[in-house]
Parts: structure tokens; sequence; C-alpha cells
């Protein structure tokens, strides 16, 4: 999407090890308007298929979920990174390698908030080796409800995450995908 890979130019960061810091408009500042924009998109792509729930984890996946549910009219469920005091009862867990902090977290939902019933949205904001949004779908099997589609801001392609998940039959549907981060310079796939 070319309004996404301007702003991922302009304001994007490259840090070393292939992580893209993209602080001023997703993951530390928000830009409200803009991410409801590209929220648009998704909507576009799984409008007549019945979401009737995203399914993100905390933190950065958060807000760019929400301003895209915005546009479903549905809810927002997001897994939390370990168990914590407020987080009671049964939950779905699964297991998630963190490309950005080299740790394995446990990501979870509490049983109540996903059901048989649900049509899910899974969203997140990168798309790297796929450990995420491989955990996130396993919440989703575990609870029996179904996952519509997966969405990705933005997708490191030259990672195999993405690949993997489009081999395994999923309707991933990326907003930007980046193909390489060289000197700097980031080239976009076509
Ligand atoms: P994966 O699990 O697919 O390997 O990595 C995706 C997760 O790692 C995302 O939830 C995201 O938070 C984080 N991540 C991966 N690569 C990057 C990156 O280049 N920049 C940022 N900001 N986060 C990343």
């Amino acid at each position: 999407m070319e309004l996404l890979e301007r702003a991922i130019i302009e304001k994007g960061e490259v840090l070393p090890g292939n992580v893209l810091k993209v602080g001023a408009f997703l993951n530390n500042q928000i830009d409200v308007k803009f991410l409801h924009e590209l929220g648009k998109e998704i909507y576009e792509h799984f409008k007549d298929k019945g979401v009737n729930k995203i399914l993100t984890v905390e933190a950065s996946g958060i807000a760019m979920a929400c301003l895209t549910a915005l546009h479903f009219d549905c809810n927002v469920v997001f897994a939390k990174k370990n168990k914590t005091a407020n987080v009671k009862g049964d939950v779905y867990s699964a297991e998630c390698y963190s490309y950005t902090h080299n740790k394995t977290n446990t990501l979870i939902v509490p049983k109540e908030y996903l059901g048989e019933s649900d049509k899910v949205l899974i969203i997140d904001d990168f798309l790297a080796n796929g450990g995420a949004m491989n955990a996130l779908i396993e919440l989703v099997s575990q609870s029996g409800a179904k996952v519509i589609g997966l969405s990705a801001f933005i997708e490191k392609g030259f990672q195999k995450g993405g690949d993997d998940l489009r081999k395994q039959g999923y309707d991933l549907f990326s907003l930007a995908i980046i193909d390489e981060m060289k000197d700097g310079k980031i080239v976009f796939r076509k």
C-alpha cells in the first residue's frame, strides 16, 4: 500500500539485526488517523467474510487492531504476554518466541473471550518469522473459533513467516511487504 510505504521510507529507521523502527506512527507514537485509514484497507479485503472479532497481541498490536475494528464494528481481543495477576481462571495459551526481544513468551487469552461461534481476523504490526502469528492461530484453534484471515501491517518478506503461512493456505493480507533492508535502503515487493 503506497501510503504506508511512503511513511516507512520517510519515518522508519533500519536498526541492526534487520529490525525496522516505526515508532513515529505505529509502535510508540500512534498516528490515529493514519492507522484508521490503513485499517480501511484491511476491512476492504475481508469485509465479506463475516469477521466478528479481531485478535492481536499486546502491546503494539492493540492500537491498529482497534482502529481496524472500527471499520468491522467488532470487538478486539488481545493476548497478554505471560500470566498476570488480573487474568484469572481458564485460559488458552501458546508459546511465542519474540524476535525483537530474543525471548519466549507465553501468550494467553481468557476462555470467555473466544469461542466456537467466533470468526476471527488476526492482526499484528509486523510479520517476520511468524512466531507471533502462529501462536495467535494456536489460541484460536484451542477455542474452536475459525481463523478467517491474517493481516500484518508490515511483512518482512525476506523472513520466512509470510510464505509459510500462505503455503498453509491462510488468507494473509499484508499492507506493505519489505523484500530487502540493506544499508538503510528499503525495497518493497511490487
Ligand atoms: P515474528 O513472530 O513473525 O518473528 O515477529 C513478529 C513480532 O516481532 C511482531 O509482534 C513485532 O512486535 C516484532 N517484530 C518483528 N520484526 C520487527 C521489526 O522489524 N520491527 C518491530 N518494531 N517489531 C518487529
